[in-house]
Parts: structure tokens; sequence; C-alpha cells
């Protein structure tokens, strides 16, 4: 291993400067970084997707589906299409399109070689649309796309990488109807933070709304607001009565039984002051309200739905206590 990465003659100061000999290695192809860049570059204008037609022709089934999923009863639909179903028309769905008219080899190789940088990760970062006339039902789609351009290296929360942005040019009947850019980050992960030494739990945030419930958890009580006008209960604090719009309202005790009504365990993203993985709970109280909580007691697999739970107060440093419930295992 100690030969891999050569003097070279040159000091090996970050991906840019390593050597010729250090190729493939997860650097970037052991050219430096503006010639990286420049392999990158010849890319734009190439095709990233030639000669694709739309599986199913501009139809109002579709149409009307969309507009029930967005809430959309714009009494133009579905004489023409949303302009915003642009895409809907050209994907390949789950089965995809047929081999050929899929993305070129151009774009395949630009991803390889971003890949090869040790920019193996990619996430969708935005979509641009352009509409030149609607579509109606029966128009027959057909598109192409090119690779439009591709960013100097950036750096993002993500990681460090470059947007790579294809344009896709709709048409129908062969005369441009609407045209697609979409852009993607193609980057190589940044090393997350571990969890912060000495990092802190968030603090709640205490206003005149929830002020009561923290006095409570101060005194070792989890209270509970009963609306004094229909006597709903209700958690988390809020100023009103969902039920019936009442603003008065006194607190009741909760007891501290309650159970699992539902959990997620955390393990990714991490967060500072969090040791993942770690379960959190949706607890159902006795009296009939849910609130959020650690479940403290039990390892994060072995929590289940229904598991009976008992409030207990955690001291999570000098100035936070929290109200958790610790599981109760059979
Ligand atoms: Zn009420």
């Amino acid at each position: 291993m100690s030969g891999e990465r050569t003097a070279g003659g040159g000091p090996a100061v970050g991906e840019g400067a390593v050597s010729e000999g250090v190729v493939g290695e997860g650097g970037v192809g052991g050219v430096a970084v503006d010639d990286f860049y420049g392999r990158l570059k010849a890319f734009e204008g190439r095709t990233a997707a030639v000669g694709g037609e739309g599986k199913d022709p501009v139809n109002e089934p579709m149409i009307r589906h969309w507009c029930e999923a967005m809430g959309d009863a714009n009494p133009a639909y579905p004489a023409i299409a949303p302009p915003t179903m642009l895409q809907v028309w050209t994907m390949g769905g789950l089965s995809g399109h047929p081999a050929g008219s899929a993305r070129s080899e151009a774009y395949d190789e630009l991803l390889a070689l971003l890949d090869g940088a040790g920019c193996t990760s990619v996430v969708a970062t935005d979509c641009e649309q352009e509409y030149v006339r609607p579509l109606r039902p029966g128009d027959r789609v057909t598109f192409d796309a090119v690779i439009e351009s591709v960013s100097p290296r950036k750096t993002t929360k993500l990681g460090e990488g470059h947007f790579v942005t294809t344009r896709m040019d709709v048409r129908a009947g062969g005369d441009l109807v609407g045209r697609h850019r979409f852009r993607i980050l193609k980057y190589a992960p940044a090393r997350r933070a571990t969890t912060a030494k000495g990092a802190k739990r968030p603090r709640p945030v205490i206003n005149r709304d929830n002020a009561g419930f923290w006095a409570g958890v101060a005194e070792h009580r989890l209270l509970i607001q009963r609306c004094t006008g229909c006597g709903a209960l209700r958690f988390p604090w809020l100023p009103g009565c969902g039920a019936c719009g009442c603003q008065e309202w006194e607190t009741v005790e909760a007891s501290g039984a309650g159970t699992v009504f539902s959990y997620v365990v955390m393990h990714h993203p991490p967060f500072p002051a969090f040791d993942p993985p770690y379960a959190v709970g949706l607890i159902e109280l006795a009296e009939g309200v849910r609130m959020i909580s650690n479940i403290t007691g039990v390892r994060y697999d072995e929590v289940r739905i229904g598991m009976p739970v008992e409030l207990e107060f955690l001291r999570v440093d000098a100035d936070l206590e929290l109200p958790v419930f610790r599981g109760v295992v059979a």
C-alpha cells in the first residue's frame, strides 16, 4: 500500500495534486482538478437520451388522476393536460423504457467518471420546466435530452460534487411543446460529524402557551390540558380547544401509565447529543392523549407496539429534565 501514494516529485496537497501514478484510488483519476473539470465540461452538449417515446398518448384518465392527487379543480382540465404534467408523459414507469431509447452512453460515461472521482452519491436537486403549448388528449409525445451543463466542483452540506443539468426537449407531432431541465448533484458524501462531545440536547421552546406544562415537569408532574367548555383533554398544549374553540382550560395530572402506540428507531442521520440507535415512541397515555417521548429501560429493538410504559423524569443535564417513558417488559 505504501507504494501507491508515490511522491511523483510534487507535494501531495489535496486531491488536485495526486500524482499521475495514483489512478483510480478514489482520487480524481490521476489528473489535476482543473483537468478533471475540463473532462466533465466536455460532456456538455452531448446526448443524454435520444428518440424517447411516451408510453401512452396524453389521455384523460391520467390527467384526472393527477388533478385528483394534486387537488387541482381547474375546469380547463382534462381538455388540456396540466402543464406541470410535462414529465409524466415521458416517464418509463417501473418497467422503464425499451432498451436503446433510455439514457445515452455519454450520460453513463459522465456518471461513471464522477463515480471514479469519489462522487458516488446522487441527489436530485431541482427541476425547471418551460411550456410552449398545452398538451391535449391524443397527443403523442417524443423526447430527447442533452447534458446541458456540469458545474465546477461545489461544496454543499451533503458533500463536494458537481451539479449535472440535463435538458429534455418534449415534442408532440414533431413540434416542441415544452422543456424539462433536471438537475442532480453527484457528490462525495461528507463525513458526518459524529456525536459532538459535550453537545447538549436541544432546549424546549417555552412560551406563554406551554409554560404550564414545563412548570409541571419541574415538579415531576405531567400535566394535560382539559377544556372547561367541553371537557376534552388535549396534548400537546395549545391556547384553545380544537373540539369547541373554548380558550378556557384547566389541567389534570397524568397518572403516568401508558402504552407504546407507535415508534420509530433512529439510526441516521446522527444528531448532536443523541446516540443512535434509539427508539422514539408515540406514547398513548392512560388518559387517552398521546405524546412523543424517548422510551427508556429497554433496548431500542425490544420496543413493541402495545408495550406498557411508565412515566419517569430524565435528568438530561443541569438545566434540562424531561418526561420519558420506561418500557415495562412483561
Ligand atoms: Zn372544548
